[in-house]
């Protein structure tokens, strides 16, 4: 079996209204998808949520070549050979090209085997992973927490047991915010807060302290990627759990967050560090520390069920109260790219099933994108 062709598309929802965290407000939220075409005729899909125009332009300038025409179940050997051809571009934007490329040779090598990516991973260890629910979001204008009793509520209706509201603005706002929300979903209900790389770490440290009361699992991004001594100051005087590692692209970035003790939760994201085959290489590295990882999702169906795979295959860990690791991100907002194939059901006690269909267990059609498809490409090999 060979790739034969590489297509693109650039998808684009807008949403009904803006939302934020203390990073940034939005109303559009785009990607890329990626679909490889063997010559028998099967496809595997890819993608890069972040910096998608980018990602369709190093992909097809400078990787198109090393894939097309190849065998797609030698995944490794591709990813060394994308990897190879990064030359000074060791993160960001071109590690995202190769983590598209990855996961869709991934699919369909799963697919030509009639297995789940799991399969390719080594196994599923469990049938099930504890879903927590992304958000709420702030709202613009006036107090950005408004919505968000009515927001956890609708979670709590569809089966989410954890929470992860975004948090940041201000500490005293914080904890009364988070106090709220304790109260509304009970001592056992899993609650964390992402700072979106928002505080100094003086602020982070008064908001925690806001926070003590609401009993958090773990705190988000509470300073910028960059900054190690800030996660280590904050990680000295707060209780919860710090997570962190989303925005990190190349194995050696993780290196130094383990090294300086700067996370308890590691949160790589297989679309940004390189697919599934940067992924497992991040998680070997977690594992000789004793951190747990926890998947990072954002994007569409495509990125969700590709670390839906991976967590599955992630050793156990528990992480106190509610938080078995892996857990997995979903995002809860009405995002359409997130429900392109349909809304994943969680089950009453907050878990979501891992499709064992082959490969991502995502199946789209051009078709299904065409709503939200701007701009589209396609690459033939010769
Ligand atoms: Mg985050």
């Amino acid at each position: 079996m060979k790739v034969t062709r590489i297509r693109g598309f650039h998808l684009r929802a807008t949403l009904p209204e803006p939302i934020g965290n203390a990073l940034v407000f939005f109303d559009r939220i785009d990607s890329l998808l990626v679909q490889l075409v063997s010559d028998d005729g099967l496809v595997g899909w890819g993608e890069a949520w972040a910096s998608p125009a980018a990602v369709a332009a190093h992909i097809r300038t400078r990787l198109a070549p090393l894939v097309l025409g190849q065998d797609p179940s030698a995944t490794g050997r591709l990813w060394r050979a994308m990897m190879g051809a990064l030359h000074y571009d060791r993160r960001g934007v071109a590690v995202m090209a190769v983590a598209a490329l990855d996961i869709a040779l991934h699919d369909l090598a799963a697919r030509a085997h009639g297995v789940p990516v799991t399969a390719l991973l080594g196994g599923a260890l469990r049938a099930r992973v504890p879903a927590y629910a992304s958000g709420p979001f702030f709202k613009p204008g006036g107090d950005p927490y408004r919505a968000y009793r009515d927001d956890v509520e609708g979670y709590q209706k569809r089966g989410f047991r954890a929470f992860k509201p975004h948090a940041g603005l201000d500490p005293r706002a914080d904890g009364a915010m988070a106090l709220a929300l304790r109260r509304q979903i009970g001592r056992d209900g899993g609650l964390m807060m992402d700072y979106n790389q928002s505080y100094t770490a003086r602020a982070a440290i008064r908001s925690a302290k806001c926070m003590e009361e609401a009993d958090l699992l773990l705190l988000e991004e509470p300073v910028m990627p960059e900054d190690i001594a800030g996660y280590r100051e904050v990680a000295r005087h707060v209780l919860p759990a710090l997570a962190g590692g989303e925005a990190l692209g190349s194995l050696a970035a993780f290196r130094e967050y383990l090294v300086a003790e700067a996370v308890d939760v590691l949160q790589p994201d297989v679309t940004i560090c390189g697919g599934f085959t940067g992924c497992m290489r991040v998680a070997a590295l977690a594992e000789a520390f004793d951190v747990p990882v926890m998947p990072h999702v954002w994007g569409t169906a495509v990125n969700f069920n590709a670390a839906l795979q991976l967590a599955a295959v992630l050793p156990p860990q528990r992480g106190g109260g509610p938080a078995v690791f892996p857990m997995i991100e979903y995002d809860a907002t009405s995002s359409p790219l997130f429900a392109l194939a349909g809304t994943p059901p969680v089950d009453p006690d907050g878990m979501l099933a891992v499709p064992d269909a082959p490969g991502l267990g995502v199946d789209l059609t051009d078709e299904a994108l065409r709503a939200w498809t701007v701009d589209q490409w396609e690459i033939a090999a010769n």
